[in-house]
């Protein structure tokens, strides 16, 4: 017996070069192999009289072979190969091209199993290389139900059936780690079958059977993993906060809260005295002022005696805060620190030397953060903002930095509760329902290429009012393929043709942090109108004074990703705009961009978002710090995701501690899934 861990290229036929191909499909291992899932099934299992045959439908017939298959040899490199045959209800011709071979072996009246389907191309039927086998002959091709799998360049379906049928022919596959009790009630099948099933059904009812037991399988494993965090969190000790006297915080505002914000720092608060370490998630639409909420948890962190750390996604959005809250903090006496990738290796051994030290009491930075060579003298709160571009393992690397610190995740990206499920499912939730005061919501419009003069007159509006723009195209360089709008050369553009007296500016991702860095700041403090950028400024970027945002090829993004772009304006007091513009004809395309001009509800968005293009896409590929489910459709499985999550919960309370073998393997497969959805992070 071979082991799951053994590598495929033990199998018969997988030598480098096939190894190379299942690589691309992230399949190294025997295991990988066996979790290599099939998209979908062709049923071979109904044979259907001739008569009844569809045009383009393949199907499976049984007929009997009325002459001698003859070749006619049309020019080099061209065989043509014919044959009739027929069952009681019709006729039919076959042609095989170039399978003189294979054809020829159909003999005169025998019958035979084929599978194909017929082309409505002629009068009469006809039928183009069919698969076929002997009725005698064991069922490989026809009568059953055949697997596709996915596949990639140079790897046949046949290869991949091939290569899993040998997989799980010399090993097992993964063990059990539903307790049978739980099997019985949400009738599920054991995880032997499901795997020899979901590879080879006897029929499509088996495959859907072996399906869900595996869907099941992955939420099961994922809940029982966010419970087994969960316990292991209420079950630790953490003083209590004594001092949570906010007043000066109040009085250092400039503005006074909203009442969304005023309740969640009353949540938090109330975790803080608790004497366990808070789990808590703050949810609040763009603009919101989740910022604010996490600077007043950081100040009563520091008012005990402890070090706040906040993470957030990217370099601009590090810079911020920590241009922010230095300000607002600074005067309460409070030191800020920054440490991010892309500061200078004095800069970086200084802030570290700082934070070891425990001079600096708030630590604004990126990822840098987890970098081992970060220790922290008395980490007591980690916040992590823009939660869904980190994975869970990320969170607790930052956590781990600390004795059982508190933990504040937020998030601007209003997730569909199906989801929220799956990523927060260990946590507590806070809800920003208000925006500020005065905050009108921005007014959107979708338009084509022939209100091009009418934007341009707009920006200039803009501008002449003292406002600035974000122009957000959606690749960097220009692209022959997709005719996109490309940031460099619109920025180019703009500048040299449209607004050469403006002051134009351009930001993408593929420049250096430093120079992101010196660009924002220089278009935040208005030395420039009109900025030219790339995604980079899709997340928790705050410049109040700009109040338009054009976005080019708007049907390239996801609604969310928009509605997150369109957050970057109306953050101050002047009214704000956003301009969609697409050449798109497409009727759902347009429909799905002007979902987002008639609502600023960013809950209602996502929950259109999720619909229409699956969580896989949900926050742009790979960024969601979900793990990698591998059958699980999350937007169509919401009742198996809470029929398993209700599942590992009854389960964890009765047995989830004892040493079953079932509950042994289930830890092992969480550590897996949790260690599969790392690096998640952009
Ligand atoms: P988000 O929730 O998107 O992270 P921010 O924390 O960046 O929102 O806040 C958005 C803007 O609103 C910032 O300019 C911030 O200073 C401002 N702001 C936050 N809270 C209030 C408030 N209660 N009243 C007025 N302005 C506020
Ligand atoms: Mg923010």
């Amino acid at each position: 017996m071979a082991k799951l861990s053994d590598p495929i290229t033990i199998l018969k036929g997988i030598g480098p070069t096939k190894a190379r191909q299942f690589a691309a499909l992230n399949v190294f291992t025997l295991e990988d192999l066996i979790c290599h899932f099939p998209r979908y099934y062709e049923d071979r299992t109904r044979l259907v009289p001739i008569e009844k045959l569809e045009v383009d439908v393949p199907a499976c017939f049984k007929a009997m072979v009325m002459n001698t298959p003859r070749t006619s040899h049309i020019r080099k490199g061209l065989d043509i190969t014919k044959v009739q045959v027929a069952d009681y209800s019709a006729r039919l011709t076959l042609t095989f091209f170039n399978q003189k071979f294979t054809a020829e072996q159909l003999q005169y009246g025998k019958e035979y199993i084929f599978y194909g389907a017929v082309s409505g191309d002629f009068i009469g039927y006809n039928m183009t290389s069919p698969v076929f086998e002997a009725l005698d002959s064991a069922p490989l091709v026809t009568r059953r139900v055949i697997p596709v799998y996915p596949l990639t360049a140079g790897l046949s379906n046949k290869s991949v059936l091939n290569a899993v049928r040998q997989a799980l022919a010399i090993c097992d596959p993964p063990e059990e780690i539903i307790p049978e009790a739980i099997r019985n009630a949400y009738d599920i099948l054991p995880a032997e079958r499901a795997y020899y099933a979901i590879h080879e059904p006897n029929s499509m009812a088996e495959a859907e059977a072996a399906k869900k037991r595996l869907i099941f399988e992955e939420f099961f494993i994922f809940s029982a993993g966010l419970s087994l965090m969960r316990s292991v969190q209420a079950m630790k000790k953490t003083p209590v906060y004594e001092n949570c006297d906010l007043s000066a915080f109040y009085n250092a505002l400039p503005f006074t809260l909203t009442g969304a914000q005023q309740r969640a720092i009353g949540e938090i608060v109330a975790d803080l005295r608790k004497g366990a370490p808070m789990n808590r998630l703050v949810q609040g639409d763009v603009g919101s002022g989740k910022t604010m909420v996490a600077a007043a948890a950081a100040y009563l962190a520091i008012c005990n005696g402890k070090q706040a750390a906040m993470m957030a996604p990217t370099e601009i959005l590090a810079e911020q805060h920590f241009a922010s809250l230095s300000k607002l903090l600074t005067p309460l006496g409070i030191t800020v620190q920054l440490l991010t990738g892309s500061q200078t290796v004095k800069q970086k051994r200084l802030a570290r030397e700082s934070i070891e030290g425990g001079s600096a009491q708030l630590i604004v930075g990126t990822h840098a953060l987890v970098s081992e060579a970060t220790v922290f003298s008395n980490l007591g709160l980690v916040i992590t903002d823009e939660q869904h571009r980190f994975g869970v393992g990320q969170r607790s690397a930052l956590t781990g930095k600390g004795q059982d610190p508190h933990l504040l995740v937020m998030s601007a990206t209003p997730i569909p509760r199906t989801l929220a499920l799956l990523m927060y499912g260990d946590l507590d939730v806070s809800i920003l329902d208000e925006l500020p005061p005065g905050r009108e919501p921005v007014d959107t419009f979708l338009v084509d290429e022939s209100y091009r003069p009418r934007i341009n007159a707009f920006i200039r509006k803009q501008v002449a009012q003292g406002n600035q723009c974000y122009v957000v195209c959606p690749a960097v360089e220009e692209n022959e393929t997709l005719n996109l709008k490309a940031a460099e050369t619109w920025a180019q553009t703009l500048q040299q043709t449209v607004f050469p007296d403006l002051r134009v500016m351009l930001l993408h991702g593929q420049m250096k942090g430093a120079e992101k860095e010196r660009i924002m700041a220089e278009f935040a403090s208005g030395k420039a109108d009109v900025l030219v950028a790339t995604t980079v400024i899709e997340v928790g970027v705050d410049v109040p004074n700009a109040t338009l945002m054009v976005i080019e090829d708007a049907d390239r993004f996801g609604l969310s990703q928009l509605h997150q772009l369109r957050g970057r304006v109306g953050r101050g007091k002047d009214k704000s705009y956003c301009i969609l513009t697409s050449h798109n004809k497409n009727g759902e395309t347009l429909q799905r961009l002007r979902a987002l001009c008639k609502t600023t509800d960013g809950f209602k968005i996502a929950e259109e978002d999720l619909r229409l293009r699956g969580p896989g896409d949900f926050f742009g590929s790979r960024q969601s710090g979900l793990p990698v489910f591998r059958v699980a459709n999350l937007s169509c499985d919401l009742q198996t995701l809470k029929a398993a999550q209700q599942a590992s919960a009854d389960w964890i309370d009765k047995e989830g501690a004892a040493d079953t073998p079932e509950s042994v393997a289930l830890r092992k497969r969480i550590a897996q899934l949790f260690a599969r959805s790392e690096g998640t992070m952009n």
